[in-house]
Formats: structure tokens, sequence, C-alpha cells
């Protein structure tokens, strides 16, 4: 199954560009991905090609208008048969998580709205009703760029992209853990050796060693975590002692 992702946005070119690029790039190439950029600027219905005007009430910026919008969305949802999920790119939308991309990998189609100026006149967010997605707690100048960070995020989890699911799986925030130190080639480097379980070949051992790492790192570096990975009771027991005291069976 092909994946469709649209993107409306004023800088069609800067999305087309990150998009086609690398891993993505050849996902898009094989057919997985199906990526289309529209730009929203020719849905304008003035001559100046203008999409944004100035705030009601007054106040800093431009506001982008909801017609060019409304139209660029209907004319989009009508060049593909899937059925659309709207996202619009919001600071003040629900923060994004490695969950939620998953769950929106898992879907034929996603249309994401990028804002830009102030944001976008109210009434177009009230007709279409996206869902509003946050890539943090901050403001940046456009939708453009976190519009290709959930797109990017989302993209790899969708099977084909990476080689195996294990790619993913296995990574810091899919089961609510950091991901284990990784090493490659030399063994040793400016004096330091690679743990020598990792030179083992035991991947019974490797995989406990891994374990323990991945919740002693989480302990240490993101502790809110922890409450809602999933532990075994030995695991929550053993964490209890700041990963100091003896390790249970599963992590030895
Ligand atoms: N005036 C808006 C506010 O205070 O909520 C911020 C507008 S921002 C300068 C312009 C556009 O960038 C937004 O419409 C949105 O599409 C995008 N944007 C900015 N920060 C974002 C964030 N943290 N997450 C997602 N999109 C963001």
């Amino acid at each position: 199954m092909t994946t469709r992702i649209d993107f409306l946005t004023l800088f069609p070119e800067l999305c087309e560009r990150v998009m086609g690029e690398s891993i993505l790039g050849r996902a898009a190439q094989k057919g997985i991905l199906d990526v289309a950029c529209h730009n929203i600027r020719p849905y304008t219905q003035n001559r100046q090609m203008q999409v944004d005007d100035a705030p009601f009430g007054g106040g800093m910026g431009m506001v982008l208008q909801a017609q060019p919008i409304y139209d660029c969305y209907q004319a989009v949802v009508a060049m593909h048969p899937a059925p659309p999920h709207l996202i619009y790119l919001s600071p003040q939308g629900k923060t994004l998580t490695q969950q939620r991309a998953y769950e929106l990998s898992k879907l034929p189609r996603l249309v994401l709205l990028c804002g830009y100026y102030e944001g976008v006149d109210e009434r177009v967010l009230e007709e279409l009703q996206p869902e509003e997605i946050s890539i943090g707690d901050y403001v940046l100048t456009g939708g453009e760029l976190p519009a290709l960070v959930l797109a990017d995020v989302v993209c790899r989890m969708v099977p084909g992209v990476l080689a195996d699911e294990s790619c993913y799986t296995e990574e810091s925030h899919f089961h609510g853990l950091l991901e284990y130190p990784q090493y490659s080639r030399p063994q040793v480097w400016r004096g330091r050796a690679v743990p020598e379980v990792l030179l083992s070949g035991h991947h019974a051992n490797i995989a406990r060693w891994r374990r323990r790492q991945s919740l002693l790192r989480t302990l240490k570096k993101r502790p809110e975590l922890l409450c809602r990975a999933d532990l075994s009771p030995e695991e929550k027991d053993w964490l209890a002692t700041g990963g100091e005291g003896e390790p249970p069976p599963s992590l030895r």
C-alpha cells in the first residue's frame, strides 16, 4: 500500500527538496510513498496573488486568509482517491509523540497544512476541523519544518521504508525508553574499549546488557519517561534502587 502525503504550503519547493532526499526519497522512487507539495498561492481569487491580510482588531503581522487555504484543500483532496486526514501544524496543537506518529503511519493519506505569518484565519480551522499537532513548545516562522518533521517521523514507520520493523521498534521512545548505547569500529578508540559483551557473539547476554543500559540511561537522562514505560515488576524494583542494587536475573 502506498502512503500519500500532501503538503499545503507557500514553499512547496522546500518540502519537495527535503522529501526527495535520502531514505524518504528512495521510498518515493519505489512507490512506497507518494508525496505531493501544493502551493496555496495560486488558489487566491485576487490578481495580486495575495494570500495574507492584516488581522482584524489590529496587532503585529499578517494572517493567512481562509479562502485560498480552503480552496487549495478541496482541490488537493479531489486529486487522489485515498481518504484524507488533515493536520494543521501549530504551536497550539498537541505535542507530537512517537505513539501518535505510529498511529498516523497506518493511515493511507495525510494532508499537512503549513501556516505562516501570524497563523491562519480561525474560520478555516473551524470549517475543516484538522487535527492540530505541535512539534514542541516554541514558535517557528512557518509550518514547513514542523510538517517535514512530522512526515519524516511518520514515513520511516510506513512498512517498507526502513529495512525492518525493528529499525524503529528498538529505538528510543517506541516502548517508552531510550535506546542503549551504540558502538562501531574500531574496538578501541583513544583508549576507550567497546564493552566486552558486545564482542562475545552471545545474543542473549547482549540483549540483557542492552535492556539494562536502556533502563539506566532512561533513568539518568529522562526519568520522567519511566512512569509510562513497559517495565516488569523486577525492573521497577531495581530502578527504585537508582540502578545501584543487584540487577534482576533478566538483566544480568
Ligand atoms: N501566532 C501563532 C501563535 O502564537 O500561536 C504562531 C504563528 S507561527 C509564527 C507561523 C506558523 O508556523 C504556524 O501557523 C504553524 O503552522 C507553524 N508553527 C510554528 N511553530 C510551530 C510548532 N511549534 N509546531 C508546529 N507548527 C508550528
